[in-house]
């Protein structure tokens, strides 16, 4: 059964037709108002969602209120190069293997967060976004979906500058600045959605920069979901930021500025729609 959940101002909500339901409430106190532990509990969330006909919503869904669907994740993963046209436009070699690289989870915002820009030289890349369920180790392929409770919009925000600072470079702290992981609106579960065939179209002031689809993946998601399992065992609520499809600022030297809003769209999932401000320089390259 479908569910939708959000994150109003730290407190668990089921959303459907543009409003949202307390989950403690609708629950009847069954469900806490954590978000991270109603991901725990999906067929509940999929029971109660059935059932909101019988509730009165608890407000109209107010982006600037939604914090990250999913706020304390045990780790964020997230893959680099992983569609073919994005290697091909930064002249890199497609890996023969995922390549993996994390977001520290202090990155993490909710759908209409400012990204604070502490150089010239930041840039965004739209992605799906995998929320683990039930963890595992060794998860097979076939199984994958098993383990997988949501789906999100993220933006793997990332300062270019700091990410190549060194050689070989190292993605992780140039990708992990503080607001540099927008996710939401929402989480849907992947049965509310075509799960293998989701566009994803990130625009900056209007101009469409991404336009790509999930099927052009080099490596899917049940693969990168088994690949990562036989080195670390996935915990309930691990993210997996996906991987961007080719449109990235710094290869057409549009980069971020002050003022920019960055909106990213996945059909059935949602917007993300981000304003950048351009602070003071992190003075580390
Ligand atoms: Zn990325």
């Amino acid at each position: 059964m479908s569910y939708c959940l959000a994150n109003v101002e730290g407190r668990a909500a089921l959303v459907a037709d543009g409003h949202w339901y307390d989950l403690e409430s609708v629950s009847g106190g069954g469900l806490g108002p954590d978000p991270m532990m109603a991901l725990a509990a999906p067929e509940r969330l999929g029971e109660l969602t059935a059932a909101l006909g019988q509730h009165d919503p608890s407000g109209s869904i107010e982006p600037e209120r939604l914090g990250p669907p999913v706020p304390r994740p045990r780790n964020v993963y997230a893959i680099g190069l992983n569609y073919q046209a994005h290697a091909d436009e930064g002249a890199m070699e497609v890996p023969a293997n995922p390549l993996v690289f994390t977001k520290f989870p202090s990155c993490l915002v909710g759908p209409a967060a400012e990204v604070e820009l502490r150089s010239d030289a930041v840039d965004y890349e739209g992605e799906l976004v995998v929320v683990i369920g039930p963890g595992g180790k060794d998860i097979e392929p076939d199984d994958a979906w098993d383990h997988i409770v949501g789906l999100m919009v993220g933006q793997d925000i990332s300062d270019r500058a700091v990410q190549f600072a060194s050689k070989p470079p190292h993605f992780d702290l140039g990708k992990s600045f503080d607001t540099f992981g927008p996710t939401g609106p929402v989480m849907v579960s992947p049965d509310a959605v075509d799960r293998d065939r989701l566009r994803i179209v990130t625009e900056v002031n209007g101009e469409v920069r991404q336009d790509g689809t999930t099927e052009q993946m080099i490596f899917d998601v049940p693969t990168l979901v088994s690949y990562l399992s036989r080195v670390t065992t996935l915990s309930t609520g691990d993210l997996i930021f996906t991987g961007t499809p080719d449109g990235i600022g710094i290869t057409q030297g549009k980069v971020l500025a002050d003022g920019d809003v960055i909106t990213t769209h996945i059909d059935g999932i949602g917007t993300l729609a981000n304003r950048c401000v351009r602070s003071s320089d992190h003075g580390v390259c």
